[in-house]
């Protein structure tokens, strides 16, 4: 049961989006009904509910002078009142069996009132059979509207798409930076869509769907709509997760709406974003509902097949979970184009901060550079929200532009959490963690692969207790072995420094340790590292790895050689604790002073360290 008022219009020619018609119809629908109940009501009001009596008994009481009055009505039933001896009354109906052309002369004779009504239109006929059944949607659409909170109870159908016109702000490819590889690929759907007749005379074949793939927040959704932008087309954007619904069938009909849509305004594009909500490997449905999934996605491919390029239709797809989606759907006919979305290096990320900080006013000092250097493993997203976070500092401090402390404190906020000025700490617990930080800045210092050191900080952020920032020069893609090393050397600075002052260590070391075993990990296992190991890669990475985030390993070797693994990373690790507590036992002046500096400034910049020990940095050194 699908109330539906798919009625094949156009689709409105407003702006922004197909009108939802779900809650106006609903709207029509309340009111119909409560105008109907009122209907009812009156009308009980004139209803004569009297004792059912037979017409020859009507006839004998009218004989007995015992009828006040009467109503006919509809020509067929007579209601009345009757009077009894001692002047009671009482209500009565009867039915007419036949036309009784004396019964109004024998009426009128003994002076009985006389009205004739007429209720039973036939339209009061329909309504009323109608009514139980609206009164039945009714409840079905509270009912709806409960379970899913919002109004699309009579839209159920509907696809839903936001349609972007050709009179609105387009964005463009301008608006996006970097992804050269991307652009690159899209631009030929672009030059496809503005000029079909090139690519059919010559016959070749343009891809019916391009998905692109990568990670959240990398810009995905933005490059679809600059395709759309540059293209000049109508765009039909659409979620996933817009396809599913508690009700079975109605993705798929939503998809059906969709094409429709598609197919009625050509050339356009349809662009469906988390194509992995509805793309999911069938018959790997997590929990119950997915049959509605599977129902939804095999619509998709019907769809997808029925229709030609030539259509003038292109759909374009986003996904960070490609490995998840149905195999069918990368088929060729399909989305047999994938294009990369990759996360911006240092270059894009400047880029994408320019083209962010364009949009508000900024100190001319900012610089977007070294931001960027800063903000290693960010996605555009990330950066477009640095911008917006800076802008808010600013705000909250009564400036009109935004100076460069304002991004270092976006920064601060988006790679490490809320700072906590008002977090309880003690004298005591400060000066250990001055102690901790200065031992990792230092370090920085005195090993030759270090990354420069950026900040050094004792202000609490998220669950850390103080942080020293690195600096790389640029990206790394890949890392050597001695660059690793001074890393993790690095990590255990906090803990050698605390060792060293205090003959003890505390529980804020965990996260570094943490850190440190991971990465000898996977110097040993993935990477050949361990000289005890050989050049051999233990253990398989269960696919897929493209996010990155749960890389789960599964063994593959014997448990004789799991215990040498485990040596192997010990070893590294050892090491690596020992070089730290060396160079800081040498140099625990430096440590000290360091550490009394931070308790007095609570945070300090490379610059600062630098001219307090008179350090050259390592560019400089080189003559770079
Ligand atoms: P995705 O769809 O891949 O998750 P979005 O396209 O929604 O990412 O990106 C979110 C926001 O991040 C965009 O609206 C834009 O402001 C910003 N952004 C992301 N990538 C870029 C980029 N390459 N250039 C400019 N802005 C970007
Ligand atoms: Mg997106
Ligand atoms: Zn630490």
């Amino acid at each position: 049961m699908q109330p539906d008022d798919n009625d094949n219009k156009q689709p409105s020619r407003k702006p922004d989006q197909v009108p939802p018609r779900g809650s106006r119809f609903s709207l029509i629908v309340f009111m119909t009904l409560i105008m109907a109940s009122l209907a009812i009501l009156v009308f009980d009001g004139g209803q004569n509910d009297g004792r059912r009596i037979l017409y020859s008994e009507f006839i004998a009481y009218v004989e007995a002078d015992q009828v006040a009055s009467i109503q006919i009505v509809d020509q067929s039933q007579i209601r009345g009142v009757l009077v009894g001896e001692s002047g009671q009354t009482q209500k009565f109906t009867t039915l007419i069996p036949y036309a009784d052309l004396g019964l109004l002369d024998k009426l009128s004779q003994k002076g009985i009132e006389i009205e004739g009504v007429e209720t039973q239109t036939s339209l009061w006929r329909v309504v009323q059979a109608i009514l139980p059944w609206l009164f039945g949607f009714f409840i079905l659409w509270v009912i709806m509207r409960q379970t899913q909170g919002n109004n699309k109870a009579f839209s159920f159908g509907k696809s839903k798409a936001k349609r972007y016109q050709q009179n609105e702000k387009k964005s463009t490819f301008k608006d996006v930076a970097g992804q050269v590889e991307a652009k690159y690929e899209l631009a030929e759907v672009v030059d496809y869509l503005k000029n079909p007749q090139k690519f059919v005379k010559m016959g070749a074949r343009i891809p019916k769907g391009v998905l692109l793939v990568g990670m959240p927040g990398t810009g995905k959704t933005l490059l679809a709509k600059a395709v759309a932008g540059e293209a000049n087309v109508p765009f039909f954007h659409m979620s996933g997760s817009d396809f599913v619904e508690m009700f079975v069938g109605v993705g798929a009909s939503r998809v059906r709406d969709l094409f429709d849509q598609g197919r009625r305004s050509a050339p356009c594009i349809i662009f469906i974003d988390e194509l992995d909500a509805v793309g999911r490997t069938r018959g790997a449905g997590y929990g119950g509902g997915h049959d509605e999934r599977e129902q939804t996605l095999n619509q998709m491919l019907v769809e997808m097949d029925g229709f030609d390029t030539k259509d003038g239709v292109i759909i374009l797809a986003a996904t960070n979970r490609p490995d998840v989606l149905d195999p069918a759907l990368l088929r060729p006919g399909r989305f047999d184009r994938q294009v990369m979305v990759a996360m911006p290096d240092v270059k894009e990320r400047e880029d994408i901060l320019r083209i962010h900080m364009a949009k508000v006013p900024v100190d001319p000092d900012v610089d977007a550079r070294k931001l960027a250097k800063a903000t290693p493993g960010t996605s555009g997203a990330d950066l477009a929200n640095l911008v917006n976070e800076a802008t808010l500092f600013a705000i909250r401090h009564g400036r009109t532009s935004v100076i460069m402390g304002d991004f270092e404190d976006a920064r601060d906020k988006l790679l490490m959490g809320i700072a906590r000025a008002s977090m309880a700490i003690s004298e005591e617990e400060k000066k250990a963690t001055a102690y901790h930080e200065a031992g990792h800045a230092l370090l920085h210092y005195h090993l030759p692969k270090a990354d420069p050191l950026h900040k050094v900080t004792i202000v609490p952020r998220g669950k850390a207790l103080g942080l020293a920032v690195s600096l790389p020069e640029k990206d790394a893609h890949s890392w050597s072995l001695s660059w690793l090393r001074d890393r993790i050397v690095i990590m255990y600075g906090g803990y050698a420094a605390e060792s060293i002052v205090y003959g003890e260590t505390t529980t804020g070391t965990a996260q570094d340790l943490k850190q440190a075993t991971e990465l000898a990990r996977r110097m040993a296992c993935e990477w050949g590292m361990a000289p005890d190991l050989g050049p051999i890669a233990y253990g398989q990475e269960d696919e897929p790895i493209f996010l990155g985030k749960e890389i789960a390993r599964h063994k593959d070797y014997s448990e004789e050689t799991a215990q040498r693994i485990d040596r192997a990373v010990a070893d590294i690790l050892e090491e690596a604790k020992k070089a730290a507590f060396d160079i800081l036992t040498k140099h625990k002046d430096q440590l000290e002073r360091l550490a009394d500096e931070l308790m007095q400034k609570e945070t300090l910049l490379d610059e600062d360290i630098k001219t307090m020990f008179g350090f050259v940095s390592k560019s400089e050194a080189t003559g770079e």
